[in-house]
């Protein structure tokens, strides 16, 4: 099989991401599990689950690049399975070729129709499964690729402001049907040009991946976003956050980025580095667009900035003025 050509393009792919291709296999029928499990486990790291509940569990908690799903099983079918996982935003991007003892035309089209990728006839003639998930494989680590270059940022390795901006107008839009709060923090790296300037370039770069890491270990709800605006500037999206709920997190942010203690001696704040935050807040009750909310974060920052930095300042939304 290609897999084992140093330069196939499957085996560049996985050297990139320093982890073989993780397959999880759906079949309530031993046998043929263990079949399947012996074909593909000298070449992926293999996950099993004999039911479609525990698949999508597995789906969840282990991120499989591709599953191998039977149609037939009790309970709950391969379909509904393949239905479930691509209704959910965590699992839809998650390959899926159906097994299948007996191929008919009404049984594939379904199964297309459901957006799986292929499908596999058992029993399983180990070269031809072999090379269709392959093939598979290869689309799928590309396409995780491109979304890689897409939307993280690659200094930090946290999302970037194309991500941030596409967040943004869906939590508001969200905000505004559920009616509940929705914060954004807005946050700037104090005195960075002179930190560049006394430590050197990498020493900043170096800077902003600690601040990036302080700040996503620090934001605990799965909802919470944390990016990297551009330069020095991170903004925070958190849904269902009410002002006061913001302000501490905002606080909590400062304080954990000041006790990363990376000296800084040119700050006129304190002896290591510090971050001046803007912190926007919509109640859910008011009607706000997206740029309100960044305009509002972006004026708290400039307030934070002139009167002291290393601190956090922000507003409840009112209503916008009749016009
Ligand atoms: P203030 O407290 O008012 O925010 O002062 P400041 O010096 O942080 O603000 P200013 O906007 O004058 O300078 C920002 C500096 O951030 C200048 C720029 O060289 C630096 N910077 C922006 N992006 C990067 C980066 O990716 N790496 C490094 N090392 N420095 C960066
Ligand atoms: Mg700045
Ligand atoms: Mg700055």
């Amino acid at each position: 099989m290609n897999l084992h050509l140093p330069d196939s393009p499957l085996a560049g792919l996985l050297r990139e991401r320093n982890a073989r291709g993780r397959l999880l296999i759906v079949d309530d029928h031993p046998v043929s599990l263990k079949l399947a499990e012996l074909t593909f486990e000298p070449h992926f790291e293999v996950i099993t689950a004999d039911n479609g509940r525990r698949a999508l569990a597995l789906c969840q908690q282990q991120a499989p690049d591709l599953v191998l799903l039977d149609i037939d099983m009790p309970d709950m079918d391969g379909f509904e399975v393949c239905r479930r996982l691509k209704s959910n935003e965590a699992t839809h991007d998650i390959p899926v070729i159906f097994l299948t003892a007996q191929t008919d035309e009404a049984q594939e089209t379904r199964g297309l129709g459901l957006f799986a990728v292929d499908f596999i006839a058992k029993p399983l003639n180990a070269a031809l499964a072999l090379a269709r998930v392959n093939t598979h494989l290869m689309v799928k680590l590309r396409a995780d690729a491109i979304r890689k270059l897409v939307f993280l940022d690659g200094l930090s390795g946290i999302y970037n402001r194309r991500f941030f901006d596409q967040q943004l107008v869906v939590e508001m839009a969200r905000s505004v049907r559920n009616g509940l709060p929705l914060a954004l923090i807005l946050l700037d790296v104090d005195f960075f040009k002179l930190f560049n300037d006394h430590y050197g370039h990498q020493a900043g770069d170096d800077c902003l991946r600690e601040i990036a890491a302080a700040l996503k270990a620090s934001l605990r709800r799965p909802a919470d976003l944390v990016t990297r605006y551009g330069g020095e500037e991170f903004a925070c999206i958190l849904p269902e956050t009410d002002f006061s709920g913001a302000m501490s997190i905002a606080r909590l942010l400062e304080d954990k980025v000041r006790k990363k203690f990376i000296p800084h001696a040119r700050s006129e704040v304190d002896s290591v580095v510090t971050i001046s935050l803007g912190v926007a807040v919509r109640s859910g009750l008011i009607p706000h667009q997206a740029t309100e909310l960044l305009a509002t974060a972006d004026e708290q920052l400039y307030h934070a900035k002139h009167t002291g930095r290393g601190r956090a300042c922000g507003r409840l939304m009112s209503a916008p003025a009749p016009s």
